[in-house]
């Protein structure tokens, strides 16, 4: 593979595959101090590179080259952000990711000290960085793992984030899909109501809000960046889905309880937790570049069932605008949300509220039937088709209300 050293600028010849790490190991490199740039993207220490791989190795520390200069200090910067029209040295950099995370809190009172925060962690770079972020700036966040059964990929995911919660001494929450309601992601392959990905994205929604409630939190985070929320903006537009853009936000409030003297069986009255997004002003090579800088361990590789997911196509369409255009995603997303989204598609938050209903199944928040039928909520109907496919009989109906280790 070539191999581009800059600042120092050097040129090597190295003969691959080889991980990262042991080819910074042959070059006598301290991964600390670079960052690694394959194909445009950041990788980290285990991945593997091909023997044609063009590779560049790029410092992150003080070198006294001519290459850029950090925006605030004036060091050789490690990242430049175009759309910033910026570059940022290592700590300065961290300090932008920060700062940025400040304004989207404050922008949308999103979370305030006295809060106790869960963020739905993936083990991916942005949900990782996000928790460790948020710790950082002091706030009281714990973390919340739903493993899909999809194979080595959930299991690394949720190595990953044992070993954050751990590194972090931060609670980390563990949850299995099928433990606590007989069906995993791949089981699903057979739905024909739902894809594989939709099937995956109600379950993360509704366990999430689910585990939020029970464990008493006043608001869940995840971590949504820019390019997850512009490109779920473009796809939107795209196929005027005026519902979805009425109700795209990055900060939405907790809802009312369904049933005002609570629900049946002297269970709480359920509602929706508050949901906040504070990464959406940072795109995904920003969140790569922060988790290299703080030495976060994140899964690199795409989920193995990624090529049923249409937003990547959005997401590759923009970056190809964005490369001619720097700017142009972010004026899009922020364009949306301060100015489009409440004029043009005003949120029916009172009218889904007073629509609501609590599941007959499981007494989670549910649209009220308009025939007059018992209510079921989207993710109770999902599993009971998911069973009747397996030919599993649910041992009982509905989630056991603490079945999760914590
Ligand atoms: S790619 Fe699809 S199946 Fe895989 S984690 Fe994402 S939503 Fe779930
Ligand atoms: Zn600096
Ligand atoms: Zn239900």
């Amino acid at each position: 593979m070539r191999v581009t050293r800059r600042n120092p600028d050097e040129q090597h010849e190295v003969a691959g595959p080889k991980s990262v790490r042991d080819l910074l190991a042959e070059l006598d490199i301290n991964p600390e101090t670079v960052l690694v740039i394959h194909d445009g993207t950041l990788v980290t220490r285990d991945q593997v590179l091909p023997d044609d791989a063009e590779v560049e190795i790029r410092s992150v520390i003080s070198g006294g080259s001519g290459g850029p200069r950090c925006h605030t200090c004036r060091a050789p910067a490690v990242i430049e952000i175009a759309w910033h029209n910026s570059a940022f040295c290592a700590a300065c950099f961290v300090e932008h990711v920060r700062a940025q995370v400040r304004r989207a809190i404050d922008a949308h009172a999103m979370l305030s000290y006295r809060d106790r925060i869960v963020v739905a962690v993936s083990g991916g770079k942005d949900s990782l960085a996000l928790w460790d972020v948020l710790l950082d700036m002091g706030y009281q966040v714990d973390g919340f793992y739903l493993g899909l059964g999809i194979g080595g990929y959930s299991e690394r995911s949720r190595e990953v984030c044992e070993r954050f919660a751990e590194r972090r001494g931060a609670t980390l929450h563990v949850r299995e899909l099928a433990d606590d309601f007989g069906f995993d992601v791949p089981d699903t392959a057979g739905d024909e109501r739902r894809s594989t990905c939709g099937v995956c994205g109600l379950s993360k929604r509704y366990v999430f809000n689910r585990v939020a409630l029970e464990e008493g939190y006043d608001a869940m985070a995840t971590g949504h960046n820019l390019d997850d929320e512009a490109s779920q903006l473009l796809g939107n537009l795209l196929r005027w889905q005026v519902p979805f853009l009425s109700r795209q936000d990055v900060a939405l409030p907790a809802g009312e309880p369904v049933a005002p003297d609570g629900g049946s069986d002297g269970h709480p009255a359920p509602r929706l937790a508050k949901k906040v997004k504070p990464l959406y002003r940072l795109g995904e090579r920003e969140m790569a570049a922060y988790c290299l800088i703080k030495g976060i361990d994140y899964v690199v590789e795409e989920c193995p069932l990624v090529g049923g997911n249409t937003v990547l196509r959005y997401k590759e369409a923009l970056n190809q605008i964005e490369a001619a255009s720097p700017g142009t995603k972010a004026q899009f997303l922020f364009g949306f949300l301060d100015r489009v989204r409440d004029e043009h598609f005003p949120s029916d938050q009172a009218d889904q509220a007073a629509a609501v209903v609590p599941c007959s199944e499981c007494e989670m928040p549910t649209p009220r039937p308009r025939d007059g039928r018992t209510p079921v909520c989207a993710f109770c109907r999902t599993r009971a088709r998911m069973l009747r496919l397996l030919d599993r009989v649910p041992e009982e109906t509905g989630a056991p209300a603490h079945a999760g280790r914590s």
